[in-house]
């Protein structure tokens, strides 16, 4: 049983923050913040349909110009979140260029952009290259209990928290994940392929019994195929199980509202990334640049039960010195008291 996402760090640590989330089954993919992005693949910018943006701070955003320029006149969509101005900024962003041309592209790219509301809610525009990316206005949007985006297989969920700005920490949410039962697979005389995943997804977005999946497989005698119907083969499902979640923690400063904000919208959840920016040692200087100090990292994911963790959005003061900033971060988040530097005493 493998989970619906594979999810990565865009650059190492010391590089600007991004989260690029692969979706194995299909050839589509998340961005979570828009740094520098450069080191992605035309293919892989290609495969994005939704891009969420923490804030807007150069290392978070600096990187829509690179992804417009691979994604002009060959995608026909893409979908931008972000927190508040961020209309605005893209609108701005977009009339820093000059359109005459663009109209003309045989491939109409829309770039349909999100904005969240501090208090709920929020705003659409449209910009397209027909229109030379002049700003349309979309209908307002309502928001419950935190969803950004919600889809038959997954939910994104973000929250505000306090970076001295607003800035959104988000959930990707698997919602459930389907166990196959491989020995009675085997008894059947079937082999695992691509209609597998489509009995998976029927199941997971409750398909009636008489749907048809187009069974096909092959070995060593060669290709099958025959039509089923979903009930005639719900048996070969073992379980259905809780999916997997993952958070997206960057930037924000170290206040128990931050932590309470937290705990609400990813509490148990199953890998999360989050900033870590300084060493404890300078926790005043975090705290003027409102960023979180390693330990300070680590006492969050230990608060919210997160059941592994990877740090990241190191400073450049520390180049060299990574091992630190993860000793203590993981010291914190196993509760010993090893000192910044020493291996936790797990
Ligand atoms: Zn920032
Ligand atoms: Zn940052």
């Amino acid at each position: 049983m493998h989970a619906l996402f594979d999810p990565r760090l865009v650059n190492d640590a010391f590089g600007d923050p991004g989260l690029y989330v692969d979706f194995r089954d299909e050839r589509r993919a998340l961005l979570f913040d828009l740094g520098d992005i450069t080191r992605l693949l035309p293919r892989q910018l290609m495969r994005l349909s939704h891009v969420f943006v923490t804030h807007t701070h150069m290392d978070h955003f600096c990187g829509f110009d690179h992804l417009l320029r691979v994604i002009l006149g060959r995608k026909a969509c893409i979908v931008m979140f972000g927190g508040p101005d961020f209309l605005d900024q893209i609108e701005h962003k977009l009339r820093a260029y000059t359109w005459n041309v663009v109209h003309r592209y045989e491939v109409e790219l829309v770039i349909d952009a999100r904005e969240l509301g501090v208090g709920g809610g929020g705003q659409r525009a449209l910009f397209s290259s027909r229109r030379r990316f002049a700003r349309e206005a979309g209908a307002s949007f309502g928001r419950s209990d935190d969803v950004v985006h919600d889809e038959a297989t997954f939910r994104v969920r973000g929250r505000f928290v306090d970076h001295d700005i607003p800035c959104v920490a988000y959930v990707i949410e698997e919602k459930a994940r389907v166990k196959v039962a491989k020995d009675r697979l085997e008894a059947q005389g079937v082999s695992a392929g691509a209609w597998l995943r489509e009995l998976k997804h029927a199941v997971l977005t409750g398909a009636p019994d008489e749907a048809p999946i187009q069974v096909l497989w092959r070995d060593r005698h060669g290709e099958h195929a025959m039509t089923r119907q979903v009930g005639e083969l719900r048996h070969l499902i073992l379980a259905i199980v809780p999916g997997q979640r993952i958070g997206y923690v960057t930037d924000l400063r170290y206040t128990e509202s931050n932590v309470e904000t937290l705990s609400h919208l990813m509490h148990d959840v199953d890998l999360l990334f989050i900033e870590s920016v300084f060493l404890d040692e300078d926790k005043a200087h975090g705290l003027r640049k409102n960023h979180l100090t390693a330990r300070q990292a680590g006492l969050i994911a230990r608060r919210l039960g997160a059941r592994a963790v990877v740090p990241f959005h190191f400073s450049p003061r520390y180049e060299g010195r990574s091992a630190a900033l993860i000793a203590e971060m993981q010291a914190a988040w196993s509760g010993t008291s090893a000192l910044a530097g020493q291996r936790p005493n797990l």
